[in-house]
């Protein structure tokens, strides 16, 4: 089968496009011809490597991905060749306490597709036969595949760490990126109220097409004072933030009485100073969150796959041009996802 494989970490010219034997399923598994992949942030880390942490070389990256059962492997069996799928990129041990009580994230031997494992930028993927998502016959491929990480990692925290309810003022920053897109739809979808930043006007008119009430360009504008006139004066209940340093120790100070601020992610920088007198004077809350259990990945497929929850398509590449697909990833001039078809024969469905 051909697949992009990553041998060495590096630059673009680390994804490499080549002929390797197609895998067979182990018992419990299930063989996936695959249709379409998605990008996240992560596939940019697994190709630049990360310091201090080793990753299984070579490596076929790829968390999001969706086609059709190929071939159904011994012990598996709830699923037929020719269902149509999209995998749920994480999976853990699947029998301590975490596993069992669905808190798989939690799991000391959490892995993800494309990561920790092989993953979906290969015409044909083994995946655990639990990690195979239904996806309904109307519903197309390409979409199924842009959904699984993002909106599940949004999920998490906005409706399990921050507890979002209704008439709650939600700050979302990077308006563009696919969490973003999701936590927006997400936080909206339960009633609150979105602001969103971002770093170019269009980008932010993009974020209000995508459900945000108001936007501010955090280049040409105070992003704190505004969000200040946006509450009258209350602050935000919640902020998801995902950038890091450029945003977070700010983002303490125009948060609510007893607001939260969740983290995934630090693509600004890691280590920050934060004023700790908010904190306690205003019973604020900082959370981390890094995916989330597999319940919550059907709840959100349910809500993707009624419409409820519309994840938006970037830019679609063929699969041999990965390297350019990676490249438009790191230049961040996009708003959504970027796809990869693997197949050539799904069809896009726009
Ligand atoms: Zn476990």
């Amino acid at each position: 089968m051909k697949a992009v494989r990553i041998h060495e970490h590096g630059d673009f010219d680390a994804l490499v496009v080549e002929e390797i034997p197609t895998p067979e399923p182990s018992p419990g598994e299930v063989r996936v011809k695959v249709a379409w992949a998605a990008l996240n942030h992560l596939d940019t880390w697994v190709r630049r490597g990360v310091p201090g942490h080793e990753f299984p070389l070579p490596l076929i990256p790829g968390c999001d991905f969706s086609g059709t059962v190929d071939v159904v492997g011994p012990e598996a069996g709830k699923f037929e060749v020719g269902d149509r799928v999209c995998i749920a990129p994480g999976f853990g041990c699947g029998r301590c306490q975490s596993c069992s009580s669905g808190r798989q994230n939690l799991c000391r031997r959490y892995g993800i597709y494309g990561e920790t494992v092989d993953g979906g930028n290969a015409e044909f993927a083994v995946v655990n036969e639990e990690n195979l998502i239904p996806v309904p016959d109307d519903f197309p491929l390409d979409i199924a595949a842009a959904f699984p990480l993002t909106y599940l990692t949004a999920w998490h925290m906005v409706v399990d760490r921050c507890e979002v309810k209704s008439g709650d003022r939600v700050l979302v920053h990077a308006a563009g990126s696919g969490v973003s897109v999701a936590a927006a739809q997400i936080a909206r979808m339960w009633g609150a109220e979105v602001m969103v930043t971002a770093g170019t006007d269009s980008k932010v008119a993009q974020g209000c097409e995508n459900g945000a009430e108001f936007g501010v360009n955090y280049l040409t504008e105070d992003w704190v004072k505004a969000g200040k006139r946006w509450t009258e004066g209350k602050g935000f209940d919640i902020i998801v933030d995902h950038v890091g340093i450029d945003t977070l120790p700010k983002g303490i100070w125009a948060l609510a009485k007893g607001g939260r601020i969740v983290t995934c992610g630090v693509t600004s920088g890691a280590e920050m100073k934060i004023h700790f007198a908010p904190i306690f004077f205003k019973s604020l809350s900082i959370l981390g969150s890094t995916m989330g259990g597999h319940g919550e990945q059907l709840e959100v497929a349910k809500h993707v796959f009624a419409g409820r929850l519309k994840p938006v398509v970037a830019h679609r590449f063929p699969m041999e041009e990965v390297a350019e697909a990676h490249r438009m990833m790191s230049e961040r001039g996009f708003f959504g996802k970027i796809l990869l078809q693997i197949d050539s024969e799904s069809p896009a469905s726009e």
